[in-house]
């Protein structure tokens, strides 16, 4: 049962061997670049593309289970790997997650509140869906597109053929712009026998479209926004038999909670959970694609999660802070990457505030 082979060798495959060494468990990971963030954690297979079928067969028959740490790996690569072995989450998750029109589809017809959208490929559907839609509104690629990529925002009639001319040529997606409070995500689990255990809901605040702070539990959040969350990621994973972590990211207006989009993987916004949740994101998906009882989603105090976005402060630097855990990707620094990030853990809001006011200038949104 030990050896977890998983597709792609970024940070989340790091985070998820550096959880399940104290259980026993080895890594095998599979990727295309050189020196991936995760190679040094296991026996690393650098591959000449994900659908070389060869090399994704012997990787398969020598692990016991296998998961991806990466959401645009092809659906294709899923569909080799699992003539070998069991993968989860499996590919019907990749598919919806993949296409932001299925996944908006998906919400719509299990109840889940979301942006009203229009789909839209040639040049009059596009403009018809923004008549449809109405200004404000989000123009998204429906593929590919990930922290802010791949979307253009119409303020007034005249953004609309500047949208047009910046993203034609792909399928595209408009939603309607919510106006939100703030932006919420609920990190959740499913196990191989149907056990659900939800995180608490996390605050994210974004900077330039990339996540910058997640505040865990969220502070002042009403009960009914809690179960409604739990609800909405609850049927997901039920209706697209789930097994592992889910993320799903939403926007909390007038008191309701809209689905924007799900990541099927551990997720940014779950990273606090290493050091402040009973069991963080990564050793429950190791534990629920283990077919093992999933432990306990508990937070333990308040946590803030800050991301080192581009560059990283010095060691000595970071050293500096108190109450702070210190995660750090071992990659080539490179603008809008994500190099690591940094939990504060803090008794109460006041003192977790006090920690992030504190925070270097260079990690200050
Ligand atoms: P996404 O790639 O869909 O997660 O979008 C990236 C960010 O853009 C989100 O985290 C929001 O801050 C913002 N955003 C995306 N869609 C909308 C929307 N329909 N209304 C308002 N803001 C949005």
């Amino acid at each position: 049962m030990g050896t977890i082979g998983i597709l792609g060798a970024g940070q989340l495959g790091r985070m998820l061997a550096l959880s399940g060494y104290p259980l026993g468990l080895s890594f095998r990971f599979l990727d295309l670049s050189d020196t991936p963030p995760a190679a040094p954690l296991g026996k690393y297979v650098k591959a000449a593309s994900f659908t070389d079928e060869a090399a994704l067969r012997t990787f398969a028959e020598e692990c016991d289970v296998l998961t991806f740490e990466f959401e645009n790996i092809p659906c294709e690569t899923l569909k080799i790997v699992s003539q070998f072995k069991n993968v989860y989450p499996g590919v019907k998750a990749l598919e919806v997650a993949q296409d932001r029109l299925r996944e908006k589809n998906l919400f719509t017809n299990l109840g889940i509140e979301t942006p009203k959208y229009q789909a839209a490929e040639t040049e009059e559907e596009f403009r018809a869906a923004v008549a449809e839609v109405g200004i404000p509104c989000v123009v998204k690629t429906r593929r590919l597109g990930y922290d802010g990529k791949g979307q253009f925002r119409i303020r007034e009639e005249k953004d609309v053929l500047l949208a047009w001319n910046a993203l034609q040529g792909a399928p595209l997606i408009v939603e309607s712009f919510i106006p939100f409070e703030r932006e919420l995500s609920v990190v959740a689990v499913r196990s191989l026998n149907g056990e659900i255990a939800w995180y608490p809901l996390t605050e994210n605040i974004h900077k330039e479209g990339i996540l910058h702070i997640s505040k865990a539990p969220a502070p002042a959040v009403p009960d009914v926004i809690q179960q409604s969350a739990r609800g909405y990621v609850s049927r997901i994973l039920r209706e697209l038999e789930y097994v592992g972590v889910m993320a799903l990211e939403l926007f909390e207006v007038n008191g309701r909670l809209l689905a924007n989009e799900l990541a099927p993987r551990v997720h940014n916004s779950g990273h606090w959970t290493i050091d402040g949740a009973e069991t963080s994101q990564f050793e429950n998906h190791l534990r629920a694609i283990l077919g093992l009882p999933l432990g306990s989603v508990a937070p333990r105090g308040i946590s803030g999660m800050v991301n080192l976005v581009g560059s990283v402060p010095s060691l000595e630097s970071l050293a500096t802070l108190s109450h702070c855990h210190i995660h750090l990707y071992d990659k080539p620094a490179q603008p809008k990457r994500k190099m690591g990030h940094i939990t504060f853990t803090a008794q109460n809001y006041a003192q977790l505030e006090k920690q992030l006011e504190n925070l270097p200038e260079e990690l200050r949104s």
